[in-house]
C-alpha cells in the first residue's frame, strides 16, 4: 500500500472539503484552485490549468522512453439540493456532490502522493481532473484543447463509484460500458390568440398531444443490446399560465439513449421525421436542437486487461458488470484516442443512488480506488 496512515486522514479531509463546497459543470474555478494547491506538494514535472475550461493536468516523467498513461476524474457536481446532516454536507444551496466525484478526485489525487515519491521509470502518467462531466460537453473539450496535443495518452483508465455493489468490490467488462445519450428540444410555434377566438390563433396544442406518447413509442427500452433504444419525455411547456390567451408557442425536451452511436444516428433521424411530420399537419414552425450529447463508452480489451492484472495484484475482489450502464459518461470520447477502460468501483449495497439527494461518497473506498489506479500505472510505467 503506498499511501500512510497520515495521507489517508489527508485525503478525507480533501474529499469533505470538495463535498462542502461543490461547483456545476463550467463553474469548477475554485475546485479547480483546491485540486492544484493539493497536487503542487508532490512537485509535477508539469502541471496544465485551464485544460477545456478548468481541466488540471499533472504531468510525471519516467527517465526512459515508454507509454504515456492517463487517469481521469471529475471535477462537477450538480444542481440539486443536498439532504444531509452531515458536517460536510454541501454549503451552497442548490448545489451538491451527489454523484461522487468529489470522492474520484481524491482517488486521483491520492497518486500524485505516490507519483511525487517515486517517479515512473519509464514513460509518462497524467493524472486529469476534467471538467463539466454531468453535461457531456467536458471530454470534448479537453480534447479538443490544444494543450492536449502535449498529453496524447497512450492508454487512459477512469472509475466511477457504483451504488448496489458491495463496498470496495469492481466490477470490469470489455467492450460496451455506457450508452450513448443526448436531449433533444423541440419547439413548435404558432401564433397566439384571445382566448375567446383561437380560431384567430395557431395552437401546438395537437402536435404536442401527438408528440409526447410518438416519440416515446420510438425507444420502448428493452434489452441493452445493439438495437437499443429509449426515449424519455423530460419536460414540456406550453403556451402561459393563463385562461385568457390560446397558446401559440410549446417546448417539448426528450432524452434520446441508445447503446451505440451508429443507433443513436437513426434514432434522431426517425425523431426528427416524427416531428416535421406533426407539425406540418398543424402548420407549425419548428426548431430541433441537441443538448448534453454523450457518445458511447466501449471498454479496450487490453485495457481492461491491464486493470485486472492489477486487481488480482492487489487481491481486490472484481468481477464482470451485470450489463452495460444505461447511464451515459463522456470518458467514452478518451477511448477514441487511446486504449481506454472503466471500471466500477462498489460504494456499498445499500447506499442511496447517485444524483440521489441524500448521496455521500464512502471515503472508505479512497485507498481502495488508488490502489487499482497505482497499481496500473506501476505495472506499465515501472
Ligand atoms: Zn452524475
Ligand atoms: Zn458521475
Amino acid at each position: 500500500m503506498f499511501l500512510s496512515n497520515s495521507d489517508l486522514v489527508e485525503l478525507v479531509a480533501f474529499r469533505r472539503e470538495l463535498h462542502r463546497a461543490p461547483e456545476i459543470s463550467g463553474e469548477e474555478r475554485e475546485t479547480a484552485k483546491a485540486v492544484l494547491g493539493f497536487l503542487t506538494p508532490s512537485k509535477p514535472d508539469q502541471i496544465v490549468t485551464d485544460l477545456g475550461g478548468h481541466g488540471v493536468a499533472a504531468i510525471y516523467e519516467g527517465s526512459e522512453p515508454g507509454p504515456t498513461v492517463l487517469v481521469r476524474c471529475e471535477l462537477d457536481a450538480l444542481p440539486i439540493e443536498e439532504l444531509s446532516e452531515s458536517e460536510h454536507r454541501s454549503q451552497v444551496p442548490g448545489k451538491g456532490h451527489l454523484c461522487g466525484h468529489d470522492g474520484h478526485m481524491a482517488i486521483v489525487a491520492a497518486l500524485s502522493r505516490g507519483l511525487g515519491r517515486s517517479r515512473p521509470r519509464r514513460g509518462r502518467a497524467i493524472l486529469l481532473f476534467q471538467p463539466a462531466e454531468e453535461t457531456g460537453a467536458g471530454a470534448a473539450a479537453v480534447i479538443a484543447d490544444g494543450k492536449f496535443e502535449e498529453i496524447a495518452p497512450d492508454y487512459a483508465f477512469s472509475l466511477h463509484n457504483r451504488p448496489g455493489l458491495p463496498l470496495g468490490y469492481v466490477a470490469l467488462s470489455e467492450g460496451y460500458a455506457n450508452c450513448a445519450s443526448r436531449g433533444l428540444r423541440i419547439v413548435l410555434t404558432g401564433h397566439t390568440s384571445h382566448a375567446s377566438t383561437p380560431e384567430h390563433g395557431l395552437s401546438p396544442m395537437t402536435a404536442v398531444a401527438k408528440l409526447m406518447p410518438a416519440l416515446t413509442a420510438l425507444g420502448p427500452g428493452g434489452a441493452l443490446d445493439e438495437d437499443y433504444a429509449l426515449v424519455t419525455v423530460t419536460h414540456a411547456a406550453m403556451g402561459e399560465p393563463a385562461f385568457g390567451i390560446a397558446p401559440g408557442r410549446a417546448e417539448i425536451w426528450a432524452t434520446l439513449r441508445t447503446l451505440t452511436d451508429a443507433q443513436m444516428g437513426a434514432l434522431c433521424e426517425r425523431a426528427e421525421g416524427l416531428v416535421r411530420q406533426a407539425a406540418a399537419e398543424s402548420g407549425l414552425s419548428v426548431e430541433t436542437d441537441y443538448h448534453d450529447v454523450f457518445h458511447h463508452c466501449e471498454n479496450n480489451p487490453e485495457a481492461v486487461a491491464l486493470l485486472r492484472q492489477a486487481l488480482d495484484d492487489e487481491k481486490m475482489a472484481h468481477g464482470p458488470t451485470a450489463s452495460p450502464s444505461r447511464g451515459s459518461e463522456d470518458f467514452g470520447l478518451f477511448g477514441r484516442k487511446a486504449k481506454s477502460a472503466m471500471f466500477l468501483l462498489g460504494s456499498g449495497e445499500s447506499s442511496p443512488h447517485l444524483h440521489n439527494p441524500d448521496y455521500d461518497f464512502p471515503d472508505d473506498i479512497i485507498a481502495p480506488g488508488a490502489r487499482v489506479f497505482m497499481r496500473t500505472l506501476r505495472n506499465l510505467l515501472g
